[in-house]
């Protein structure tokens, strides 16, 4: 049974000050070319390309990106050559780069996600990849503050580096839900539609995309902001808000970010009309409240393929497509993969 409940409406417009405390990474705001935000910042394009896994020189509106404050660290082993981020924040997606002859056989741990409520933490990594270029993908789990530590091991030497974590998610808005939503929230289909989806997260299969993830060009405008923090009744247990917002009238298509294998299309009490598509590595984009769905499970969609149309099924009281793409079932900011082949 589908109920509609108005407190997303609540979250969707206090979700637009999140937005401006959002700014770590420089979002790019319409009218922005790289030429231009390389000329106030004083690097040059190709610098500005490399730092962010850019691909091309095309933007767009609502991408994040990191600027030369944040550079990459480099730490060298024999025959491998390890790049980490210098600083991280709350939510973000980001990938560890090794280079060099022997970067195939070294391993990867992120072995502060041990003392964090994370899933599948510390997972032992082999890098993807090609040609003496390789990566493997971090995330940073919301409400982690103490420093992310990575450890790269290859044959009997090991090394292993910190990073600072930055809170960049604002103040916890307080909410008192209706009784109605609680109810929703209890309801016993939900434990199922949970389990279905943390299958998911547990997927890892090859790497499916080749291309740099895109968001459709339909909807333009976001709503509400990735990882809010909100605490529902007094005392509750801080939650996030794990996705980002996007409002639509019903029937716009929802579309692909990248390439993968669709695992979940299904109507469930909380997500509504739901599509999860596994792009491989571990990474999954999930798209919510869909009025009605294009797509069936075990289909290979493509970037830009329609996967069904927004709506406001679910825990929802306005149209509106709620996106998450997640890393090993963590929430990472969408922002982060937009207009990039790896974040
Ligand atoms: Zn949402």
């Amino acid at each position: 049974m589908l109920r509609r409940v108005a407190l997303p409406t609540l979250l969707l417009s206090l979700g637009c000050f999140a937005l401006a405390s959002l700014a770590s990474a420089y979002v790019v705001q319409k009218g922005d070319t790289l030429y231009r935000i390389a000329a106030r910042e004083s690097v040059t394009v190709d610098e500005l390309k490399r730092l962010n896994n850019l691909s091309s020189e095309s933007l767009s509106v609502g991408q994040n990106l990191k600027l030369p404050s944040e550079a990459a660290k480099v730490v060298k082993l024999s025959g491998l050559e390890v790049e980490a981020p210098s600083v991280v924040r709350q939510g973000e997606a980001f990938s560890v780069r090794l280079r060099g002859a022997r970067a195939a056989e070294a391993r990867v741990r992120f072995l502060s996600e041990t003392s964090e409520d994370v899933r599948s933490p510390a997972e032992d990594l082999a890098p993807f990849g090609a040609g003496g270029e390789y990566a493997v993908l971090g995330r940073v789990v919301l409400g982690q503050t103490k420093p992310l530590v990575y450890e790269v091991r290859l044959g009997s030497e090991r090394i292993t580096g910190s990073v600072p974590v930055k809170n960049t998610l604002g103040r916890v808005q307080n909410l008192n839900l209706p009784s109605s939503t609680t109810e929703l929230l209890q309801d016993p289909g939900r434990a199922a539609e949970d389990a279905l989806v943390e299958k998911a997260y547990a997927r890892r299969t090859p790497q499916a995309w080749t291309k740099p993830f895109a968001f459709g060009n339909a909807i333009k405008v976001i709503s509400s902001g990735f990882g809010q923090p909100r605490r529902y009744n007094k005392d509750a247990k801080i939650t996030y808000h794990y996705g980002v917002d996007f409002p639509g009238k019903v029937g716009t298509p929802v579309l692909a970010i990248n390439d993968g294998t669709v695992v979940i299309a299904g109507t469930y009490p909380v997500r509504g009309g739901l599509v999860v598509v596994d792009h491989g590595l571990g990474v999954v984009s999930l798209y919510f409240h869909q009025s009605k769905l294009a797509v069936k499970i075990g289909q290979k969609v493509t970037r830009g393929q329609k996967l069904g149309e927004i709506g406001t099924t679910g825990f929802s009281s306005g149209p509106h497509l709620h996106l998450e793409v997640r890393v090993r079932g963590e929430a990472t900011d969408p922002a982060d993969w937009f207009g990039k082949l790896l974040p």
